[in-house]
């Protein structure tokens, strides 16, 4: 059997190793403590935030055949919140969200479906892969300079900056990939012992420098304690990325309260999370992958489609199918 790394255990990467999984010998290396990548979740105390991703749809009916085991594990559930759009402060669109189209969520958090997808894998968590040369084969090396181990084959499925970081050469492979630029978020994380009487589950939010406020603790199966789960704009958070923490905290709580009536100062615990490698802003129209048979490599992302949690695993799943094709 061809032995297979994996760099990443975000939804595109565990999507193409379980793809690949029963003819190929496959290791993941995830650089944190847990498998989903931007699907995530924090918890602090009494508190839980879905502080990526805050729920998805199933376009597409691959991925809808894909979930319907979670669905029926109640490892996601719909989430039928109430549903706002506030443009320069005023409400312009009120809805509950139904099952057209259907907005799922992870339970109890959205970590979950990463767990779910890593199942049955050999997941190395904690371990980051610094760099990689090419011997005879794909040598993968850690922060200490130690081999983490020697392949023939590399998947990459982690944002194109960091790849190119690691992968020498990647842009004579693979010329297109610094057109792909992805952009930052920041996520604000408020949590409250008493609810807070908000008319909104989630909200979209135009003409401030936050576009997204949700009750996080309004999705199916939750803790009971109160959480608020803002995102910043894109555009706002790539000009800021770098800037102090508290300045950034202090600015985004300052711009929440033009947007809905609530003491910051009130809140039992207040965090931030800055996203470097957040979203890409528009559908791309290229490759859904990357797949380079003479050099072993292969690329897989949400980058390459959108980002979506259903680009992410469709991206990672078709890398796969083409992949098995190669090695027949
Ligand atoms: C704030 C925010 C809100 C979002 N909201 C939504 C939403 O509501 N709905 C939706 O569908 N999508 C949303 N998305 C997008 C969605 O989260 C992504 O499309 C999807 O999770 C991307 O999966 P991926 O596997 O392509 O990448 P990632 O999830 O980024 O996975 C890459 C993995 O590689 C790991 N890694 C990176 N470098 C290394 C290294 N050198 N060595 C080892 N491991 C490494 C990372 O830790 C990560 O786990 C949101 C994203 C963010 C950040």
């Amino acid at each position: 059997m061809v032995n297979v790394a994996v760099i990443g255990a975000g939804i595109s990467g565990l999507a193409l190793a379980n793809t690949i999984k029963n003819k190929a010998e496959v290791v993941i290396y995830e650089k944190s403590r847990g498998f989903g990548g931007r699907v995530a979740t924090r918890r602090v105390d009494d508190f839980s935030f879905d502080h990526g991703a805050q729920f998805f749809k199933a376009k597409t009916v691959e991925f809808q055949n894909y979930i319907q085991p979670m669905l029926d594990q109640n490892i996601i559930e719909l989430w039928k919140a109430q549903f706002i759009e506030i443009v320069n402060g005023e409400i312009t669109n009120k809805r509950t969200w139904s099952n057209d189209p259907s907005n799922y969520v992870g339970t109890p958090s959205m970590n979950s479906i990463g767990k779910y997808m890593a199942n049955g894998l050999n997941v190395q968590l904690s371990k980051k892969v610094e760099k990689i040369s090419k011997e005879n084969r794909w040598v993968l090396y850690d922060e200490n300079n130690e081999i983490l181990g020697e392949y023939d084959w590399v998947f990459s499925s982690i944002p194109p900056l960091q790849a190119q970081q690691i992968f020498p050469g990647l842009k004579v492979i693979f010329p297109g990939i610094p057109e792909y630029q992805m952009l930052a978020c920041f996520s604000l994380m408020l949590g409250y012992e008493q609810p807070l009487e908000l008319e909104f589950d989630a909200a979209l939010i135009k003409g401030f420098d936050i576009s997204w406020i949700s009750v996080n603790s309004s999705k199916p199966s939750r803790d009971k304690n109160y959480t608020l789960l803002v995102h910043s704009t894109n555009i706002w958070a790539q000009e800021n990325i770098d800037k102090d923490r508290d300045w950034v905290k202090d600015y985004l709580c300052d711009e929440l309260k033009k947007i809905i009536p609530i003491k910051t100062e009130e809140a039992q615990y207040i965090g931030l999370q800055g996203w470097r490698y957040a979203n890409i802003m528009k559908q791309q129209k290229g490759f859904e992958y990357f797949l380079n048979n003479e050099n072993q490599i292969g690329l897989c992302g949400d980058w390459f489609i959108q980002g979506r949690i259903e680009a992410a695993y469709l991206s990672g799943a078709h890398l796969g199918k083409e992949f098995l094709s190669y090695i027949g």
